[in-house]
């Protein structure tokens, strides 16, 4: 997956947010990236950050948090979750698991300013 592809479609849903809102800017967003999702936050963080200039997310702050996934194992029933790839069982050791979650990518939480405290944020921000 492409990064800036997917910071082009959030910067998109964010401005949706702002107009619908009748907000600003963005203060903090919070997004879930699954850890199956084939997304490194890093470089999700870098793509953001590169896309913020002149946006409604100019100054706001990202914060990733990685969704592990649920595994089930079908052999011994055994349950747990884990971040990579590849999954195997981690009693038995076999690799049919039924494997769930980890791989969304949204949009959890945004915060935004009012008119108002824009600019006292945008300074603070500046520090
Ligand atoms: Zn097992």
């Amino acid at each position: 997956m492409h990064e800036a592809t997917i910071v082009d479609a959030m910067m998109e849903q964010l401005s949706e947010i702002v107009r619908r809102e009748g907000a600003q800017t963005i203060r903090s967003v919070e997004v879930v990236v699954g850890a199956l999702s084939g997304v490194y936050p890093e470089a999700l963080r870098a793509a953001f950050e590169a896309a913020q200039p002149g946006t409604v997310a100019e100054h706001a702050t990202l914060s990733l948090r990685v969704e592990p996934a649920r595994w089930r194992c079908t052999d011994c029933g055994a349950e747990g979750t884990t971040e990579e790839w590849p999954i195997l069982c981690e009693r038995c050791a076999g690799a049919r698991v039924d494997v769930s979650g980890g791989r969304e990518l949204l949009i959890a939480a945004v915060e935004l300013f009012d008119t108002d405290s824009t600019v006292s944020a945008s300074e603070t921000n500046h520090v």
